[in-house]
């Protein structure tokens, strides 16, 4: 690929509301563009990118036998209506009439569609279990899209669904889909976790999330530092001593038609986990309101004006039922083995569930099991963001100069950069070399334009291909210089070695 032949539109202006690396680094690297709120068009580069993430995953995932399919993009509501997320998604669910006004849907997730492809053609447990996937944009109207890639209302998502004839089999399929997410993310060369989580608006009995460990990743993960424990802060839990010290927390619990008061008695030094705390009572959201004064502990429980909710560790102070909603804080003790727990940031780019047969009872998609007894099916759904990938990549690998691409996902490996195009030396031999990455089948660019030396240099830092050779003004003494992005060192090269030094990096011994 030749750079003055390319479209890579790279540019020194970061978007104005950019406030991660990635959002800034992809946009002025010429990867995306934005064409409106949360919604970005995919550049060649981009692309490349892109795809070559879709393909590690669907590698992964066809070695398990699971398939892919692709439904259509737009859902009938009537199976949103079915399984009563129609009126429940909330305003995130983008909804919509044709010319004949019927509603349709376009969906987040495939649940329902999925059901719905299954239901009346797997009718029996001999065709069980089966796993079906598709890679497809997604659509979430968010009250407010941001940084970039990572919170946008369009994405690229894997979204896989499998159905079961058993609890068993499920298990079998979750545990195998959880290797398959490490498999991918190994491949892909990131550090993560996989953590347990709070399963949400999706619902089912058991649900896990794959953090990417991120310095400004936004959420907090809990992990163990002795065994294999780690859960999401929303879900994590730890062994604590009961208290005697409490406070209290006065919160506003918003329900469908109605709200109330709820007061959180919790130790002294904890804080009030939100999420948790919001599940406790069962609420749509919890608010923040003063708390009101001239009350002592006992006043609020003898009132009937206020819901008490009182966490487990002051289960021996009040005579009341206990719940677990208080945040695990650093230190606390790992439940499952008795050493501390530590917390770190990450970023979630995958989570799966075990569903159980909560859309295949409503949707009425039964198998007639080996006594000719009907059954629901029971499901598993598996959830991986690809153009979150894109973004989580340069969260964790950027610098302060732009994108840094490792060689698994770089939309090239190397970019030959002339140095002064008027130079019929320097064009020569840097084609030369140009021509002998594309016979062993490199993806390689060679920067042609006719730009300034620095100018070229500034877009590989921007752009971030993992090495460059620059065939400059030393070419007059046999030498040219190799670039690592990562490190950003200069390596002289003499122009004889440069064959050693192109396999030794690019096609092995
Ligand atoms: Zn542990």
């Amino acid at each position: 690929m030749k750079f003055s032949k390319s479209f890579i539109p790279t540019t020194k202006q970061p978007p104005k509301d950019a406030v991660v690396n990635s959002h800034k680094y992809l946009v002025q690297g010429g990867f995306v563009s934005q064409t409106g709120s949360g919604i970005y068009n995919f550049l060649p580069m981009g692309k490349i990118v892109l795809d070559q993430i879709s393909t590690i995953v669907k590698e992964e995932l066809n070695k398990t036998g699971a398939q892919e399919v692709d439904l259509g993009m737009v859902t009938p509501a009537s199976l949103w209506k079915e399984s009563a997320r129609y009126e429940k998604y909330g305003k995130e669910l983008l909804r919509f009439k044709d010319r004949k006004s019927n509603d349709f849907v376009l969906g987040p997730t495939y649940e329902e569609a999925m059901v719905d492809l299954v239901r009346n053609r797997v009718t029996s447990y001999k065709n069980l279990p089966l796993n079906l996937y598709q890679v497809k944009t997604k659509f979430r109207d968010e009250l407010r899209p941001r940084f970039g890639l990572l919170r946008g209302r369009e994405f690229l998502m894997k979204d896989g669904y499998s159905f079961h004839s058993s609890e068993e089999s499920l298990k079998e399929e979750f545990a195998l889909m959880e290797q398959t997410y490490k498999n991918i993310l190994d491949r892909l060369g990131l550090e993560y976790r996989v953590v347990e989580a709070d399963s949400g608006s999706i619902g089912g009995n058991s649900s896990k999330e794959f953090m990417v460990l991120a310095s400004n990743g936004e959420d907090d993960i809990v992990y163990c530092e002795a065994c294999e424990y780690g859960a999401n802060i929303e879900a994590a839990v730890s062994s604590v001593d009961n208290s005697t010290n409490s406070k209290i927390v006065v919160k506003k619990a918003l329900y469908e038609d109605s709200s109330k008061i709820v007061v959180f008695f919790i130790s002294q030094d904890d804080e009030l986990q939100l999420t948790k705390a919001t599940k406790a009572v069962d609420a749509l959201e919890l608010f923040d309101i003063d708390t009101p004064q001239d009350m002592t502990k006992q006043d609020f429980i003898d009132s009937s004006e206020y819901e008490c909710i009182i966490d487990s560790s002051l289960e021996n102070e009040f005579a009341l039922s206990s719940y677990d909603v208080r945040a695990v804080q650093v230190g606390d003790t790992c439940k499952c083995c008795g050493n501390k727990l530590n917390i770190t940031k990450g970023i979630e780019v995958g989570h799966i569930f075990e569903l159980g047969d909560k859309y295949s009872s409503a949707l009425n998609a039964t198998f007639l099991d080996e006594n000719g007894k009907s059954k629901n099916l029971i499901m598993g759904t598996y959830g991986l963001g690809i153009s979150r990938l894109v973004a989580v990549m340069q969260e964790v690998l950027s610098d302060e100069k732009g994108c840094v691409w490792n060689n698994i996902i770089a939309p090239c490996q190397l970019d030959i950069i002339i140095s002064d195009i008027k130079k019929p030396d320097q064009v020569k031999v840097a084609t030369d070399i140009y021509n002998k990455c594309l016979e062993k089948g490199l993806s390689v660019i060679l920067d042609d334009r006719k730009e300034r030396f620095g100018f070229k240099i500034g877009d590989f830092e921007l752009i971030g291909f993992p090495y460059a050779i620059i065939v400059g003004r030393n070419l007059s003494d046999g030498i040219i210089q190799l670039v690592d992005r990562k490190t950003l060192q200069k390596t002289d090269i003499q122009l004889d070695e440069i064959d050693e030094k192109l396999k030794e990096l690019f096609w092995g011994s």
